[in-house]
């Protein structure tokens, strides 16, 4: 983790453009032809496949007790619009690349292989073995667009997935606010099918002053009003309608670390809102239930209706929608 990180003084961080190969393909898919009564009330009131959206959006290291302590009322009042649980997991090793790759990939560390935690260096894989949501989207025709706030995010800008990204450059950090500005811009502008939207504010004070600290507890504050920017311009931009937005993080921590089965570390947040999906209700009302971070990269392609041809661990939280 980078704590205090900056941007780079008189750059924008970079792009990531290109090409890249692969023997996933993916394809969407038709509707299923035979739906119970139930289901086929709940589909009438989603948008067409080829309307919709999907937006991820990453708070870096929100445990999920800190989310409820602390003063944010757009993921409180996501909540009362979504379906959530407090007690889904991240990876075992619940460290930022490793796990974000899990949440946009559907497999875990030792099947996409990022097992750094850093800007990749020449030895590293320069991206997962696995394709990721941008991957599989990308060669669905839909159009894919990310924007992180820390450099080693360009692992997930595999070449030719991404139609518009911007990490920081190298080592650099972006603020919360940045992030959120530049996510409202391209929710306005280019309203890519496919976002992914991180934060990384909240890690960098957990880092500095430690996991559920008052000074954390407060930081979340900021962190909310970069997320209801995004929430903001989706709204403005006519997309509440046609768009999926699950809203999670890569792990907890304590003391000022975090890593490993540790509960604190491992506990994650999992909000998901959209049309279709049940207002205010807890995924933990399901006993047999549980969210797992592959499973925001399944629910996010079954919601835009991508074939995958490879399995993934990850399974589509259907429960969330009503009539499941
Ligand atoms: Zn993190």
């Amino acid at each position: 983790m980078r704590p205090g990180g900056r941007v780079a003084s008189g750059t924008f961080g970079h792009w990531c453009r290109g090409a890249r190969g692969g023997t996933v393909r993916s394809m969407r898919l038709p509707l299923r032809r035979s739906l119970s009564a139930a289901l086929l009330c709940a589909l009438l009131a989603t948008p067409a496949l080829a309307s919709r959206h999907v937006v991820v959006v990453s708070l870096d290291g929100l445990r999920p007790d800190v989310g409820l302590r602390a003063n944010m009322p757009a993921l409180r009042a996501l909540m009362n619009r979504g379906s959530f649980t407090m007690y889904a997991t991240t990876t075992d090793v619940a460290i930022t690349l490793p796990s974000h790759t899990s949440m946009l990939t559907g497999v875990p560390p030792e099947q996409h292989g990022i097992t750094y935690n850093a800007d990749p260096r020449p030895a590293d894989k320069p991206v997962p073995d696995w394709p990721t949501l941008f991957d599989v989207a990308h060669r669905a025709g839909l159009t894919t667009a990310m924007v992180a706030g820390k450099s080693k995010f360009s692992v997930l800008c595999a070449p030719g997935s991404l139609d518009t990204s911007l990490v920081p450059p190298r080592g650099g950090v972006f603020p919360d606010s940045l992030v959120a500005e530049t996510a409202d811009r391209w929710i306005r502008t280019r309203r890519p099918q496919v976002l992914f939207v991180h934060l990384p504010g909240l890690d960098a004070i957990g880092h500095s002053r430690g996991w559920g600290s008052h000074e954390q507890v407060a930081g979340a504050e900021a962190v909310d009003r970069a997320f209801a920017h995004v929430l903001r311009a989706l709204a403005q931009s006519g997309l509440n309608d046609s768009t999926l937005i699950i809203v999670s993080a890569d792990h907890g921590g304590a003391g000022k670390s975090h890593g490993g089965l540790d509960p604190r570390s491992r506990l994650i947040p999992w909000i998901a809102a959209g049309p279709g999906v049940k207002h205010d209700f807890d995924l933990a009302l399901l006993p047999a239930t549980q969210v797992r971070t592959e499973d925001t990269f399944a629910t996010a392609a079954a919601w835009m209706g991508i074939a995958l041809e490879k399995p993934v661990i990850g399974r589509s939280v259907d429960e969330i929608f009503e009539g499941r």
